[in-house]
């Protein structure tokens, strides 16, 4: 298999799922996400020249953070780096509004900017970096002490919820970071933080921030703290109406970065279907594929949670060896599930159609359909279907999709994606498998 890593699209959903999907892709993810696209870039003041950068001895960072940077393996800036890092680290300070799908190095980017802004001599909040959760805080707050770990006099300290200090406290380290709540009243109520004193302000997972009720208008509280010469730079992965408009409030005179998300195709996709009459015949047919080919690794699609589970003991009885990625499991749990599976660890990844929501695993050659995706009034879901089984620009390899059919419901599901993507979906006799090879 290709090093091909998991990845999460963002998705509809919106709260608390939301963060969660965030958060679980930043725990699956172990390296960059591949692009073909270039970003676009809308620059604040179009007469002067566009600097990006190809490695990072161009950016001419303090030795301590280009040891940090080589240390964590990055060899040279991502694509969204290459443009948003000498932005980022112009004189005077540039604002900037930066959208691109997760795993693109969005974070290692910015943290990046915030240890080079940093004077470690002045023992008060510089940087201030406002997340969605406490999870995603604690995450960006790993990154920030492994790039910054040859250069310890740079500190962090959290300002989340349980984070309780003695009133009158005047925090010393560098930079904060934090939900929007406890930032805001760090600030105002408790005085913490001297707001006036901070040169970078960071909104990460601005798309996430808006889906939670009130983070909004915390964060723009926050913002109106800060001098007007603070740097300002908001961050996401997705970019609605919604999402803009937020964003303008956020940064006023921003440089813009965009990057594609890469297009998913079924070009390279041969897709079947089989006929049932039970999900015992589709267990059956199950067994008959995979006695006939040989199945490297396999991503199955149940629409219940009792089906899976179902489904998963069945398969395990016949010796396979199946990871079951269930809705009650939490994120971490669910993450740890899909990082083995990608190790090749286990063969055969059994999940429902809503755990496994924006999940795509790069690697598996084949996916199977067991309940055909729908939303949840029952009518095809085009788009699940397509960013299951799809692959991306060239980095797509050639790949099966087995679908399976088990009523007339399911057969007019199928005909419409069919119709839907103007791609012919074949039927396969599962008694003879000769022609899929
Ligand atoms: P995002 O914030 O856009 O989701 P991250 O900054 O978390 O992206 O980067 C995604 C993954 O890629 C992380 O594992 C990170 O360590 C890695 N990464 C980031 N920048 C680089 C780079 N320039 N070279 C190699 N890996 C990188």
């Amino acid at each position: 298999f290709p090093a091909g890593g998991v990845s999460v699209a963002p998705h509809k959903q919106r709260g608390p799922t939301h963060a969660a999907q965030s958060l679980l892709n930043k725990l699956i993810r172990s390296n960059l996400v591949n692009t073909t696209n270039q970003v676009e870039v809308l620059q604040r003041d179009p007469t002067s020249p566009l600097y990006s950068v190809k490695s990072f001895e161009e950016l001419r960072l303090k030795p301590q953070l280009l040891q940090g940077v080589y240390a964590m393996g990055f060899n040279r800036p991502s694509k969204i780096q290459e443009t948003a890092l000498p932005m980022m680290l112009a004189e005077p300070p540039q604002n900037l509004i930066a959208q691109s799908q997760s795993g693109t190095g969005k974070t290692a980017a910015f943290v990046l900017a915030m240890l080079s802004h940093v004077d470690p001599e002045n023992k008060w909040p510089q940087c201030l970096c406002v997340s969605p959760t406490y999870e995603l805080a604690l995450q960006t707050g790993k990154v920030i002490e492994q790039m910054g770990k040859f250069y310890p006099e740079v500190q962090l300290v959290y300002a989340i919820r349980g984070n309780k200090l003695e009133r009158g406290t005047k925090l010393q380290e560098q930079i904060v970071i934090g939900t929007p709540g406890t930032v805001l009243d760090w600030c105002q109520k408790l005085k913490f933080i001297d707001p006036r004193k901070i040169k970078v302000f960071v909104l990460d997972e601005a798309d996430v921030m808006i889906a939670t009720q009130g983070h909004q208008d915390q964060s723009i509280r926050i913002q109106r703290m800060l001098p007007k010469t603070c740097q300002m730079l908001l961050f996401s992965a997705t970019f609605e109406d919604t999402v803009w408009n937020f964003a303008k409030r956020i940064v006023p005179d921003p440089n813009i970065i965009k990057l594609k998300r890469e297009e998913e195709t079924l070009d390279t996709i041969k897709q079947y279907y089989v006929i049932c009459n039970s999900k015992e015949e589709k267990f059956q047919a199950l067994c008959n594929i995979y006695g006939a080919i040989t199945i490297a690794q396999a991503m199955i699609f149940c629409h219940t949670r009792k089906t899976a589970g179902w489904l998963a003991g069945e398969l395990s009885r016949e010796g396979h060896q199946v990871a079951l990625l269930s809705g009650e499991m939490q994120v971490e749990q669910r993450a740890a599930v899909i990082e083995r599976f990608r190790d090749g660890k286990e063969k055969v990844l059994v999940t429902t159609n809503v755990c496994a929501r924006g999940i795509d695993v790069e690697q598996v050659s084949v996916v199977i359909n067991f309940d055909l995706p729908v939303d949840k009034d029952g009518n095809p879901d085009n788009e699940t279907y397509l960013h299951r089984i799809g692959r991306t620009g060239r980095f797509g390899k050639r790949g099966l999709a087995i679908n399976m059919v088990d009523s007339r419901f399911s057969m007019n599901i199928l005909n419409h994606i069919e119709e839907h993507f103007n791609k012919k979906i074949e039927k396969l006799d599962t008694d003879d498998l000769d022609e899929i090879e």
